[in-house]
């Protein structure tokens, strides 16, 4: 049921979380990996109060039209509720354009849920096998990079991302990520400079760009697709 979409949050305009376009932001409560740089921990929980019913935001959103383009569930992780699946449909009808931000942790939903989106932006944490030590969630990386697929095959526009510091990926392994990606068909990839967590976890907070080389940045990285954005923090 659509009143049970348990939301924790509303960002009423954005222009960063829907590329193109002017979006309001749906911020779905819960998520079960423990990533060491969510910069939302408020939204990890699932059983905290919800912030707003549905109905509230349904109601913002009718007299949002004409002057929103889209809207984008975020998280938390979006596709762990199954009242994601209504609340798509009616955003769809009320004439804005659907976006999902979502870590792919579960790629059986996803699939199913691909059709009622416009556009998808996917966090890709880590190459396959380090991910577990960034989400501390055991499988974590076959469901990511299953998604990844189902993206890919799904013909959606999206975007692939990727927070990044000097504490989680050397020069190395940032550019074997980038080179597995382009190889799997990944044609629009973003790298964004990791933010202060609200974790108080400090290892995670370098500054990106002083630690890696424009040359690795734009000439390797960047050339390997047709869209490359670098994020600063
Ligand atoms: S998957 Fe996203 S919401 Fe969940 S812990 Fe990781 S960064 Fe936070």
């Amino acid at each position: 049921m659509l009143s049970d979409l348990h939301i924790g949050g509303l960002t009423p305009l954005t222009t960063t979380d829907y590329p193109g376009c002017l979006a309001a932001v749906v911020f779905c409560q819960g998520c079960p990996w423990r990533c060491g740089y969510c910069h939302n921990p408020h939204l990890l929980p699932r059983t905290v109060p919800a912030q707003l019913s549905w109905h509230a935001v349904r109601s913002f959103l009718e007299r949002r039209r004409g002057l929103l383009d889209a809207v984008v569930f975020s998280g938390g992780e979006p596709t762990l509720q199954t009242a994601l699946v209504d609340a798509a449909r009616q955003v769809r009808e009320l004439g804005f354009k659907v976006g999902l931000h979502t870590a792919g942790m579960y790629p059986s939903r996803l699939k199913r849920l691909l059709p009622l989106f416009d556009w998808v932006g996917l966090d890709i944490k880590a190459p396959f096998a380090g991910y577990e030590k960034i989400t501390g969630a055991r499988g974590s990386g076959e469901k990511a990079f299953a998604s990844a697929r189902l993206v890919l095959e799904s013909g959606i526009d999206y975007e692939f991302r990727t927070t990044v510091s000097p504490n989680l990926f050397s020069n190395e392994d940032l550019l074997r990520l980038a080179q597995t990606l382009a190889e799997r068909g990944v044609q629009k990839y973003s790298l964004q400079e990791c933010r202060p967590s609200g974790r108080d976890d400090h290892r995670f907070l370098e500054d990106a760009s002083d630690a890696y080389s424009r040359d690795l940045l734009y000439a390797k990285i960047g050339r390997l697709f047709s869209r490359f954005t670098l994020r600063r923090a």
